[in-house]
C-alpha cells in the first residue's frame, strides 16, 4: 500500500497513478479545499502554451520540474479532464478552465477517476507524525490510529493560506525525517510600498511595465493597488522579494518622453506624458512624488525637471514596506529541498521509499495554471515512481 498525505491537486495525481495500491489520507472532511478556491472558484487549472513554451516559464524552476512535467503534461491534463466529462475552455491568454468556470467540477472529476482506479480515501484522517519502521513508514493520525505503509507520498501543501488545511505540515514532516527544509516564504503575493502616499488614488490602474531586482529583470502587467503593487509582473516574482527591498520599475519610454518635450515645446508635460500611455492619475501622482509642477509646457520645464521625470519613468524605485503575509498569498517559497529530491522520480534522495509532490517542495511558479499542473504532474511522477518499488 502506498500512503498518500494530503487531498489536493498533487494527491489525486499519485492517487491516479497509484490506483487501486493508493490510501489517501485528507485532513478536511473534502478534499481539494484550496483546487476549489483556485482560480476565484474557476480553476485555472493549467497552462496550455506549447511544451517549450509552458517549461520556460517556469523560470529558475524548469530544468527540475522539466521530469514531472514530461511525465503528465498540459495536454495530458486537458485530455484527462475532458475523456471523463469535463470540457475545458481554453482562454486567448491560453489559461485553461473548466467550461463550466466550477472548480468543483475539476475536483469531482479527479475523485470520479481516482476512485474509479481503486484508490481508496480516508477522510477527516489528520496524520499527525510519519515514522521510519522496518523497510517502510508508520503513520500516525489526530485518532490515534497507526498505519503501516512500504511508500509514503508528503504532498500535504505547503504552508500559505493554513486555514484551508495546508499549514505546512509537509515541512514537519520531511523535516522530522532528516530533511532540510527551506524556510517558507510568501509567493504569488502582493507588495506594499513604503512612502505611497501620492499613488494611492491610481489604485485600480493595470499597465504594462519592466521590473528590475538587482540583476534580474522581466516585464509583465503591472497592477497599481491602494497600499503598493500586484498583478503578474510583482506576484510572479514576490517569492524573490522582501522588506525593504528596493525595486525599479519602467513605466514608459523616456527617450521618447526626451524627443517629444524637445519637438512639441508649446505642449503641457501632463499631456505628453499622458501620450506615453501613463494614466493622467498616475502623472499627477508622480509630480506630486518627484515635487515638479505638473502643468508647465515642454519649453518651461526646467531641465533638471526633465532629466528627473525622464530617469522616472524609465526606472522608478520603490522600496518595498512589507509582502503580503503567508496567510493570504497564494503560495509559498519554502519546504523541502529540492537537491535532496531526485526530480526524474519525485523520490527522496535520504530514504528510498519516501516520496514528495506539489507544494511540499522548494520551488515557485508564475501565477497562470501553472502551480496546479505541476502539483499534479509531480504527484503523478511520484505515484508512477511508487509503483515502481512495488
Ligand atoms: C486563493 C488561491 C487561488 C489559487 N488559484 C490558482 C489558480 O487559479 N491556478 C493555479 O495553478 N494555482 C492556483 N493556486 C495555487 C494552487 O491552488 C496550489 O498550488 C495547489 O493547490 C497546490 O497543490 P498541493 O496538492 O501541493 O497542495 P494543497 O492544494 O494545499 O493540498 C494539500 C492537502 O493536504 C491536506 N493536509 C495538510 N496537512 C495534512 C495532514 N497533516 N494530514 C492530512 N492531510 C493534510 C490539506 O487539507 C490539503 O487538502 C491558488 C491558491 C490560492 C490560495
Amino acid at each position: 500500500m502506498i500512503a498518500i498525505v494530503g487531498g489536493g491537486p498533487a494527491a489525486l495525481g499519485a492517487a491516479i497513478a497509484c490506483q487501486a495500491h493508493a490510501l489517501v489520507l485528507e485532513r478536511n472532511p473534502r478534499p481539494g479545499t484550496k483546487l476549489l478556491l483556485s482560480g476565484s472558484g474557476q480553476c485555472n487549472f493549467t497552462n496550455a502554451r506549447p511544451p517549450e513554451e509552458f517549461l520556460n516559464t517556469l523560470g529558475a524552476f524548469r530544468n527540475w520540474l522539466k521530469p514531472a512535467f514530461y511525465a503528465f503534461d498540459n495536454r495530458a491534463f486537458i485530455n484527462l479532464l475532458e475523456d471523463h466529462g469535463c470540457p475545458v475552455f481554453i482562454r486567448a491568454d491560453k489559461k485553461a478552465f473548466p467550461q463550466s468556470l466550477k472548480s468543483a467540477d475539476v475536483l469531482e472529476t479527479l475523485l470520479r477517476i481516482a476512485k474509479s482506479g481503486g484508490a481508496e480515501f480516508m477522510l477527516n484522517r489528520a496524520v499527525q507524525s510519519i515514522v521510519r519502521e522496518g523497510d517502510g513508514f508508520q503513520l500516525i493520525t489526530a485518532d490515534g490510529s497507526a498505519i503501516h505503509a512500504h511508500q509514503v507520498i508528503i504532498a500535504a501543501g505547503g504552508a500559505s493560506w493554513p486555514h484551508t488545511g495546508s499549514d505546512g505540515a509537509s515541512y514537519r514532516f520531511a523535516e522530522s525525517l532528516g530533511h532540510t527544509i527551506l524556510k517558507p516564504r510568501p509567493a504569488l503575493a502582493s507588495v506594499e510600498i513604503r512612502n505611497y502616499a501620492p499613488f494611492s488614488k491610481c489604485a485600480g490602474i493595470s499597465l504594462r511595465a519592466s521590473l528590475r531586482l538587482g540583476k534580474f529583470k522581466v516585464e509583465g502587467d503591472l497592477l497599481f493597488t491602494h497600499k503598493g503593487f500586484s498583478g503578474p509582473l510583482i506576484i510572479d516574482n514576490s517569492w524573490q522579494m522582501e522588506a525593504g527591498q528596493r525595486m525599479q520599475l519602467g513605466l514608459a519610454d523616456a527617450a521618447r518622453f526626451t524627443a517629444l518635450v524637445v519637438k512639441q515645446p508649446r505642449r503641457r508635460i501632463s499631456s505628453l506624458i499622458h501620450e506615453l500611455g501613463l494614466p493622467q492619475s498616475l502623472v499627477q501622482a508622480m509630480f506630486e512624488h518627484l515635487n515638479i509642477p505638473g502643468e508647465t509646457t515642454a519649453s518651461q520645464l526646467k531641465r533638471e525637471h526633465r532629466e528627473l521625470i525622464a530617469s522616472w519613468l524609465e526606472g522608478a524605485e520603490f522600496s518595498i514596506l512589507k509582502v503580503e503575509s503567508l496567510a493570504t498569498a497564494m503560495s509559498d517559497y519554502g519546504g523541502v529541498e529540492l537537491k535532496e529530491i531526485n526530480s526524474k522520480t519525485m523520490q527522496s534522495r535520504l530514504f528510498p521509499g519516501l516520496f514528495f509532490a506539489g507544494e511540499s517542495m522548494a520551488y515557485s511558479l508564475p501565477s497562470g495554471g501553472f502551480s496546479i499542473q505541476m502539483a499534479f504532474s509531480t504527484g503523478y511522477l511520484a505515484g508512477k515512481s511508487a509503483m515502481n518499488c512495488i
